[in-house]
């Protein structure tokens, strides 16, 4: 990991980055002529002459750099990267290039932050009196609005099948620096532009490396042509198929950690993430459209407006066609437009008609052809004419940057002046202060613990209650927005056409009990972790708490050492403590001679505190040999994976395996399941997909066979909705609430879109009674918050376990379209089917979803490792 400001640290040519040829050439015979003055002249005419050559042949075009057009053929991610570099190279009294990171497929990430030589010769303290504006600069002055440039951010391609962006980044860094172009030189003097080119290389790359592919010595524009048509898993997604215009707030891919902390040390004022749309779509730029979350202000909102309309200025001026105000709202706080308004920027998104059907050329509905040239262009002039909206406004833009900061502080219209999070697993607490550090948002601890808030766990007024671990969050701090999008217990909807999840506050998501607080807290900000692991030694066994995620990582990481895991079915107590279901026990027996000391690097490595016991024999329940102790048997996981599986449901899986759990996972394609012998797996896993290869039956036997030998199925969303369409078992609730009035069919057309919604739940949290009894449950307390994505819920199952279930009135926040609260009822959500020898596990909501909502990682887990043990 970088220094937090390496870039700001070196100067022009950061340590990472190699001097180019001639400046190595010069200075080395700079020290040659000093020992040679006979050489003095001539080296130094020489010298001139190789300088202003290169400067003459330095700045070059995209085009003359590539040796081709821009929008004739695609630019793979490195020449991209190249070409930033050369204009660096050239210009480096107005770009400076930063390498901000690596993908996981090792391809670079960087950004390039140009103005006018004035501004870039102060670049860092142009950053931190941005900083001090906003308050969140270590010093604590009040910084300067008057001298101060405005700062632009512009992200392209964060869809890596939204390729026209990129390819406009090279027009518009161009445009910056070409000498010839007085606008940009103008705008520059007020204005920093940071670039970030690429977003997500490995998703652009994954497209542009299968279109150069197939496409023929002359692009093909029938829409039904190969060329237009991606295969799985798409270029969309990053390496493990997460859409990063869906983890800005969450951070669970390693594009994401980089990008923002580099984000979060620079705060702009100004934020555009460039995407595209369907083919047949026109351009949308700002104003967005409704849902707006009520922080939103109005500046926020007049701003976009202006900037909408200099876009329209130039859209008009060319006859292209463009819409503003609808489809794109601004709530869920992880997009690249919404995660920016929440900080106090003017946040948009810029949709361009393409997308990966656009390929370089294609054939539209209304007759026309667009090109890639065509998207770059339009992409090109709003990223422009944007900076020239926020040069021309500058002031005014600082100004209001600054008051938005300064309301924070003083946690202006903050309902909840702060919020209180416990738990009695100090793991939980540790997650919740990571997400706090990845956002910038200032936390701590309270030692007053005698106040009301609103307990998010029961919706009620009560007084606070520690649970033995804490962290306290003020509203009266510069990111006192954010975090009021990320804490509080309900999210205003003031219209539900949105594109995403309408529901994910933290406490919720990371299974802790929250406390809204009205009143104001004294948080001091000292939080530190208070319990440090220290090794054991003992001659029997060890004993493993079982309360977080941690604890799953511990029997993940035991188990590829070869230890033996044994976990509690029942409670038990021991030398005066009481042991929940699902403790992990670790014995001497079976196990290798250094078995102790694996325990102890395990929980160190994971902290969690084992206990040592120098007997089989507990005070109350189960001894360590009774049937009650479970032997975890070493599992080999497999999951299905390919074109009938979601990509991003398959990618959650990989993801949490591979990067989380940290334990091996063997990927088959799902067309492959009529080859795959399974008798070599333990537990396979089906991902959220549409799994028409359930309908074979030969394909639906031989998973029964794998579960009736003793395999189990841990089965997700889609792939629970496919079982119920074949004969397993299970079945969707049917809905007898149905209003069967006489003119239920007669509608209004201009109504259809109010209709369609009320049928609709796009993302709610719904409070699920839990069966901790069940080794599905351990862990946990009686109950679990889920997100609610489907219209359904399932018939309780008759002869298996009903392990999270929905009762009467478990809808918690979020929007529910009118015509489902009565459906979302009496239904199984989370349940076990036990068949011959083995079980599945039916997942209806997925817990692993973009893998942020933490509190499901561990459900996830005791499938894998307890249930059928
Ligand atoms: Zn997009």
């Amino acid at each position: 990991m970088a220094p937090r400001y390496l870039f700001l640290e070196d100067g022009a040519h950061p340590g990472s980055w190699p001097l180019t040829a001639d400046l190595v050439w010069r200075q080395e015979s700079e020290v040659w002529s000093k020992n040679h003055p006979i050489m003095r002249k001539l080296l130094l005419f020489f010298c001139l002459f190789t300088i202003v050559t290169a400067y003459s042949q330095g700045l070059q075009s995209p085009e003359q750099y590539l040796g081709y057009k821009i929008g004739t053929r695609y630019t793979r991610h490195h020449r991209i990267v190249d070409y930033f570099r050369a204009v660096a190279q050239a210009k480096p009294d107005m770009v400076k290039l930063v390498k901000y990171g690596e993908t996981n497929e090792g391809r670079e990430l960087v950004l390039a932050f140009i103005s006018d030589p004035a501004n870039m010769a102060k670049l860092e303290s142009i950053r931190s009196n941005n900083m001090k504006l906003a308050g969140l600069d270590a010093d604590k002055s009040a910084g300067s609005t008057d001298n101060a440039p405005g700062i632009v951010w512009l992200s392209y391609n964060v869809h890596g099948n939204e390729t026209s962006s990129s390819e406009a980044a090279l027009l518009t860094l161009y445009a910056l620096v070409d000498p010839a172009n007085n606008q940009t030189k103008e705008w520059l003097k007020n204005t920093v532009v940071v670039m970030d080119p690429c977003i997500n290389p490995d998703g652009r790359d994954r497209y542009v490396n299968w279109f150069n592919s197939v496409v023929g010595k002359q692009y093909n524009a029938e829409p039904i042509s190969r060329e237009h048509i991606e295969p799985w898993p798409g270029g969309r997604s990053n390496h493990y198929n997460f859409d990063l215009n869906r983890d800005w707030a969450w951070q669970t891919q390693v594009e994401s950690r980089q990008r923002v902390k580099q984000y979060n040390a620079w705060m702009p004022q100004v934020h555009v993430d460039f995407h595209e749309q369907g083919i047949n779509e026109p351009y949308y730029f700002a104003p967005a459209a409704n849902p707006f979350h009520e922080v939103i202000t109005p500046w926020q909102k007049d701003f976009q407006e202006l900037i909408g309309r200099n876009n329209a200025k130039y859209f008009d001026q060319n006859g292209w066609l463009f819409f503003t105000k609808e489809r794109f709202d601004l709530l869920y706080p992880s997009y690249g437009d919404t995660y920016p308004i929440y900080n106090g920027a003017i946040g948009m998104t810029f949709e361009q008609g393409g997308g990966p059907r656009g390929g370089l050329g294609v054939l539209k509905a209304d007759g026309d052809t667009l090109t890639l040239l065509d998207r770059a262009t339009h992409h090109y002039t709003t990223g422009l004419s944007t900076i020239e909206t926020a040069s021309r406004n500058k002031q005014k833009l600082l100004e209001e940057y600054r008051k938005y900061f300064e309301d924070s502080r003083n946690a202006k219209n903050a309902e909840y002046k702060g919020y209180v999070l416990t738990s009695k697993d100090e793991n939980k607490i540790k997650a919740v202060t990571r997400l706090l550090d990845q956002n910038g948002i200032a936390y701590g601890t309270i030692s007053n613990k005698t106040f009301k808030g609103l307990n998010f766990n029961t919706g009620k007024e009560e007084s606070y209650t520690d649970e033995g671990y804490h962290v306290a969050i003020s509203a009266y701090q510069p990111k006192s927005v954010m975090a009021k999008v990320l804490m509080e217990p309900k999210t205003l909807v003031n219209d539900s056409n949105t594109y995403d999840i309408t529901a994910w506050s933290v406490p919720y998501a990371y299974g802790v009990t929250g406390y809204a607080v009205k009143e104001k807290l004294e948080v001091a900000n000292n939080w530190t972790a208070k319990t440090a692991v220290t090794a054991i030694s003992s001659t029997y066994g060890a004993l493993i708490p079982y309360g977080s995620f941690s604890s799953a990582k511990i029997i993940a990481w035991l188990l590829q050492k070869n230890v033996k895991v044994r976990f509690a079915e029942k409670p038990f107590s021991y030398n005066g403590k009481t042991y929940d279901r699902g403790t992990l026990i670790v014995l001497r027996t079976g196990n290798p001679a250094n078995w102790n000391e694996l325990v102890n690097q395990a929980a160190q490595k994971f902290e969690v505190q084992p206990v040592a016991v120098p007997t089989g024999f507990m005070d109350k329940g189960a001894d360590f040999g009774s049937p009650d102790v479970k032997v975890i048997v070493p599992i080999k996981v497999a999951m299905l994976t390919g074109d009938q599986v979601s990509s991003l449901g398959a990618g959650e899986v990989w993801h949490y395996f591979e990067q989380q759990l940290e334990y091996p996972v063997t990927l088959i394609n799902a067309a492959d399941l009529g080859r795959a012998n399974l008798k070599n797996f333990q537990v396979l896993i089906l991902p959220d997909g549409s799994y028409r290869t359930l309908n074979d039956k030969s394909s639906s036997d031989k998973l029964k066979d794998f579960v009736r030998n003793g395999g189990k199925i841990i089965a997700v969303d889609g792939a629970v909705a496919a079982m119920a369409g074949g004969d397993w078992g299970l079945k969707l609730r049917e809905d007898k609430s149905e209003d069967k009035g006489d003119y239920i069919n007669v509608r209004k057309y201009a109504d259809r879109d109010g209709q369609y919604l009320s049928g609709t739940i796009p993302g709610a949290i719904y409070k699920l009674e839990l069966d901790n009894t069940h080794p599905l449950g351990f862990g946990y307390p009686d109950f679990y918050f889920t997100l609610k994505q489907d219209a359904g819920v399932y018939e309780f199952l008759k002869d298996g376990w009903n392990v999270g279930i929905m009762k009467k009135d478990s809808y918690v926040t979020g929007f529910t379209g009118i015509k489902l609260k009565g459906k979302l009822k009496d239904g199984m959500i989370f349940g076990v089917q036990d068949l011959g020898g083995g079980s599945i596990v039916y997942f209806d909501e997925d817990p692993l979803f973009r893998n942020f909502w933490e509190n499901g990682k561990l459900l996830f887990a005791n499938a894998v490792f307890f249930v059928g043990q």
